[in-house]
């Protein structure tokens, strides 16, 4: 396949070759930066692993640049630096017997600018051999620039498809921000309890970013657990962990709806739910 960036990285683990191992894809997750697909999308990667029925595609927008550096890494070049990242994500493919990874290079402030074609035409042309099933992107209500936009992009190339292409279920996922505000019946409630050692060896294995001072091996782990025992208050834990998304499949079936109106939607329920529990009991 021809990106728009010559760097672009394609790495099949298995060895096949790159069409047919982007085409048996049925789970994909699109992220903005290296390690956000195994903190957010462990559900798909899970499901799809040593399987040979349903296969996981990793696709990374960003080229790590500027990334923070300590330790053994403290005196790398930032070229050096996304060259760790890349190999970084290349182990976690490999780790998690992924059909393929694409890291598409591009800078931050190409993802954030929405008026860069490239973007949405690599994402278009990914999506138009994958046809996933399932996709899983950031959250819309998500802290960080970068993964917003990523999620911008993504929804505007899934909504080009035509309905032949279109995936059956669209997640928001989370990273920085979690979805534990949603109101119950509109979270959508990813269990990840399995192979709790694949799940830590995916998010442990950036050691240029967890050794580099943020315990993202710990933090994901841990926001696991908050979100499995506190989900019902009333009701023993049957799950160890879990991760929850917004459902923005409407948004993809309907390329009419604002992002904007949709994510507020949620928002406003929320602050629905406050108040008439104020008022009730106040
Ligand atoms: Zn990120």
């Amino acid at each position: 396949m021809q990106f728009h960036n010559p760097q672009a990285d394609v790495f099949v683990p298995d060895g096949v070759e790159e069409s047919p191992a982007l085409s048996r894809t049925t789970h994909l997750s699109i992220s903005a930066h290296q390690d956000d697909t195994e903190i957010m999308a462990y559900h798909g990667i899970w499901q799809c692993f040593g399987r040979s029925d349903r296969w996981f595609t990793g696709v990374v927008l960003t080229n790590g640049a500027g990334s923070p550096r300590t330790g053994i890494y403290g005196h790398y070049t930032d070229e050096e630096m996304q060259r760790v990242r890349l190999k970084e994500q290349r182990k976690a493919a490999y780790l998690g017997e992924y059909a393929c990874v694409i890291q598409l290079g591009y800078s931050s402030s190409a993802v954030k600018d929405p008026n860069s074609a490239g973007v949405r035409e690599d994402l278009l042309a990914i999506l138009r051999v994958a046809k996933p099933e399932v996709v899983y992107l950031h959250n819309p209500a998500d802290k960080h620039d970068t993964h917003v936009g990523t999620a911008l992009r993504a929804i505007a190339a899934l909504r080009e498809l035509g309905t032949e292409y279109r995936p059956k279920k669209v997640y928001g996922c989370e990273v920085w921000r979690d979805l534990d505000w949603l109101p119950d019946e509109d979270k959508q409630v990813l269990p990840v309890s399995a192979q709790a050692n694949l799940a830590a060896s995916l998010v442990g294995l950036y050691d240029s970013q967890v050794s580099g001072g943020k315990r993202y091996d710990l933090a994901t782990a841990g926001r696991r657990l908050a979100n499995a025992t506190y989900y019902a208050s009333h009701a023993a834990d049957v799950e160890t962990a879990l991760t929850y998304a917004m459902d923005l499949t409407p948004l993809i079936e309907d390329p009419g709806l604002s992002v904007a109106a949709y994510t507020l939607g949620f928002i406003d329920k929320l602050k629905a739910d406050v108040e008439a529990r104020l008022n009730r009991l106040g």
